[in-house]
């Protein structure tokens, strides 16, 4: 054992003085880092595997399965169905933080509020129930349950139910990915198992009872909450285990956010052009999600969007595959971090692989942020706007704030020749969370100060 830790320790030693700005990570400062293998948008898609086609797949079967979510879901009746959310401008806010951090953003800054997504009130209600719908459809299409040409809402029949509900959908979670998967697997009809990480809020849990769904509690972190949960789905030939990891399917759920925004950025009479160049700031877990979104926006965006991750500074997992090139073969506890952070959402100590190998030559960079700063941000939000966001969506701020201010970041823009664009940039703050977190949790974070 002692062996082994001396090994490690070499090689981390090495890795960081390969990439000096581990030692940053190390001692749990925030960090900008920008990207030195993105590449041209040409050869990235190629590289990627996936393609526009992909996503209009997943969006066409969001389509099929509407009747049936306005069935189950009634306040999704009002949009058709369709689980969507609003693309706010900000102005009080960008006011503040120009005076307050001096982030001398200039231009547009908008909030899109997946913070408010219909069913699970987080960015998990796009990749979560994408997925759960996926499987449904296969199961009931393999099993005859629709005919060519019928509506959906003939899943929920009662027949239907009762196929559904002698299978089983699980998942690991710290939260969010939990209570998507687990509200749409129960109102379909089918036993739901989520396996939840230590990080994960009580009022998720009891919330998630409340549907009828199995939780089961671990000591241990995420990962660890995945890895039992899937040894025990693997055991049941009747049960499917959503790998939030490794999934395509929640990738290409999460994906469809970017098709719609530009209709939304139209609607708001917002241009997206050379002159008028997209810069999107997206928290980062294990990162399906903000990867998704990225790679839809970058196939319908090209070269005029730059897609920025932000990770707590305890948990920067993306970051850390991303700069030393391991993916998923290194964790942040192998550089001494906690992998502990007040954003649940983010809590994740490795990076997904797949989402690595895929953002590698698309992702314009990462930043980090220390966890007082997100109840800080809310704060804010909340005051000068009115919005409440949940701690671990309040990071995206973070690059907002950096952008025009940071020196790497200053360089990135130089070399992209967009310093003299900056006056009409567009920047979105991707707000992944918050709704449905309860009054008296929302009064707790208020007064929640950190050193
Ligand atoms: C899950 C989550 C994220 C990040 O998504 P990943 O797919 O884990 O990267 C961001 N914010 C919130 C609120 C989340 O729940």
């Amino acid at each position: 054992m002692d062996f082994m830790n001396d090994m490690e320790e070499i090689k981390i030693s090495e890795l960081a003085g390969r990439f000096p700005i581990i030692k940053e990570l190390q001692a749990g400062k925030e960090i900008v880092w920008i990207n030195p293998d993105k590449t041209d948008h040409e050869s990235s898609m190629r590289d990627s595997g996936l393609t526009m086609q992909d996503i209009e797949d997943a969006e066409q079967r969001l389509q099929r399965f509407a009747p049936l979510i306005m069935k189950y879901f009634p306040e999704t009746r009002d949009c058709g169905g369709i689980i969507e959310s609003a693309l706010t401008p900000i102005p009080a806010m960008q006011e503040y933080i120009n005076k307050k951090y001096r982030s001398r953003l200039e231009g547009k800054l908008l909030l899109k509020q997946d913070s408010h997504l219909a069913i699970a009130g987080s960015v998990k209600a796009r990749g979560g129930i994408y997925e759960v719908l996926k499987h449904t459809e296969e199961l009931a299409l393999k099993n005859g349950l629709l005919r060519k040409g019928d509506s959906y809402e003939r899943l929920a029949e009662e027949e239907a139910r009762g196929f559904f509900g002698r299978y089983t959908i699980q998942v690991g979670s710290t939260g969010n990915l939990g209570m998507s998967i687990g509200i749409m697997s129960a109102a379909v009809g089918y036993k739901a198992i989520v396996h939840m990480s230590a990080d994960a809020k009580q009022w998720k849990k009891d919330l998630l009872r409340s549907h009828g769904v199995e939780v089961v509690e671990y000591e241990s972190d995420y990962s660890e909450a995945v890895k039992k949960g899937r040894v025990l789905s693997d055991q049941d030939p009747m049960s499917y285990f959503v790998d939030d990891e490794n999934s395509q399917d929640l990738f290409l759920g999460y994906a469809v956010a970017a098709k719609r925004l530009t209709g939304q950025l139209a609607g708001l009479g917002i241009t997206v052009d050379a002159e008028h160049p997209l810069f999107v700031y997206l928290p980062c877990g294990v990162g399906g999600a903000p990867g998704g979104i990225s790679f839809g926006l970058k196939q319908v965006f090209g070269e005029l969007v730059h897609c920025f991750f932000v990770e707590p500074t305890q948990a920067p997992c993306m970051a850390l595959g991303m700069i030393t090139g391991l993916d998923n073969k290194i964790c942040v506890q192998d550089i001494g971090l906690t992998g502990q952070t007040h954003a649940d959402g983010l809590a994740v100590g490795r990076p997904s692989g797949f989402v690595g190998s895929v953002m590698k030559h698309m992702l314009s960079g990462e930043f980090t942020v220390v966890d007082a700063r997100l109840y800080d941000y809310m704060r804010e939000l909340l005051r000068t706007e009115d919005i409440f966001l949940e701690p671990s969506a309040c990071a995206a701020f973070q690059g907002s704030i950096w952008l025009n201010q940071k020196k790497e970041t200053l360089q990135y823009l130089g070399e992209n020749d967009l310093l003299d664009k900056m006056n009409h940039a567009v920047h979105i703050v991707w707000a992944t969370g918050g709704s449905l977190v309860p009054k008296e949790v929302q009064e707790e974070y208020r007064n929640t100060f950190l050193d």
